[in-house]
């Protein structure tokens, strides 16, 4: 049964592979290690939707490790502005660097998890995608595929080591690059979390979900938790058409990134009157962002024309902020 899940989800990949710009098709050449690892990276919380034009953007702007090593990071974090997880970028420019320094990638998953902000899947997956080596490559699609391949019940968080386990068992010693993209393609567009598509799927004479006739209902959703709600406060100072901006310290959330100056978020509403108010979702907790006018600036920043406030790099939360006054005041304009 084993052998004949990696054999029938190949068969099925040959043929349906998604054609994605950081991808080799099945039978070509591996990709280039640069452009499967930051592929990776993009794909970490963000849709493929969402990182196939950023991907584009990127690898124009610097098409090599060495050019992405080269690269000063506040480019590289304007550049990455939006696509959230903002960790994520520094680390690229501390990788890029090692990566450069040493002369390429390491081909193993031991020498890729040494690199900065490599964990146990990215390096998974450059090592069997790119370099073609049999390394397990788990991720939230390939979990949820194998928990109901083999019929889990439990919720994944409970049985992450038996589910690797259960993935390791399944893996083939060769083709271990087109398997962990044919399982993951097989979790985003068949096995998808609700209603998966069991008609179309190549493995549902080997699925325990499917033989229970309630494929959906396996693994058990997380039990959620409630996150902690938090108000901060974000100064507006414009003069002339600009606005004052400020880099936010190198480390914490959202890191580095230009920003609207602020104090601390903390657990009561601010009392100024606002000029707009966001709300936004962070993933360990929600803010309420109060949006307040302030005549002198404050901090060390720069004041930017608010006609190319687009190319600040402000990520989503305050990008949205500096829209949410812009429409207010446009909409007064026109009352
Ligand atoms: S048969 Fe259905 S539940 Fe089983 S792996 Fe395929 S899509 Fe998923």
């Amino acid at each position: 049964m084993i052998a004949n899940i990696a054999s029938s989800l190949l068969e099925h990949y040959r043929i349906h592979a998604r054609d994605l710009p950081w991808r080799a098709l099945p039978g070509e050449a591996a990709q280039d290690p640069y452009r499967v690892w930051l592929s990776e990276v993009m794909l970490q919380q963000t849709t493929v939707a969402t990182v196939v034009p950023r991907f584009a953007r990127f690898v124009e702007r610097w098409p090599n490790v060495e050019a992405l090593a080269a690269a000063r990071d506040e480019d590289v974090l304007n550049e990455w502005a939006g696509l959230g997880y903002y960790a994520r970028a520094r680390n690229l420019t501390a990788c890029a660097r090692e990566v450069a320094a040493r002369g390429g990638f390491p081909r193993d998953e031991e020498g890729l998890r040494a690199l900065p902000g490599l964990g146990a899947y990215t390096a998974a997956a450059i090592a069997a995608i790119a370099f073609g080596a049999r390394a397990v490559v788990v991720d939230t699609n390939v979990e949820r595929v194998v928990a109901r391949l083999f019929g889990v019940e439990r919720p994944v968080a409970q049985v992450r080591s038996e589910i690797r386990a259960l993935a390791d068992g399944i893996t083939p010693d060769n083709d271990a690059g087109d398997f962990a993209q044919a399982i993951m393609d097989l979790g985003a567009t068949i096995c998808r979390p609700k209603a998966p598509r069991c008609a179309e799927c190549p493995l549902k004479m080997h699925c325990a979900a499917f033989a229970s006739g309630e494929p959906e209902a396996f693994p058990a959703p997380k039990i959620r938790r409630l996150r902690p709600h938090r108000f901060g406060i974000a100064w507006w100072s414009e003069r002339d058409g600009h606005l004052w901006l400020v880099r936010r310290p190198a480390k914490g959330l959202l890191g580095g990134m230009a920003a609207l100056p602020g104090g601390e978020w903390g657990d009561t509403p601010s009392p100024a009157p606002s000029l707009a108010l966001v709300s936004h979702g962070f993933t360990h907790f929600t803010l309420d962002l109060a949006i307040v006018a302030l005549a002198k600036p404050v901090g060390e920043g720069w004041w930017q024309p608010l006609d190319t406030i687009s190319e600040a790099g402000l990520p989503t939360l305050y990008r949205r902020a500096v829209e949410a006054v812009l429409v207010r005041r446009s909409d007064l304009f026109a009352a």
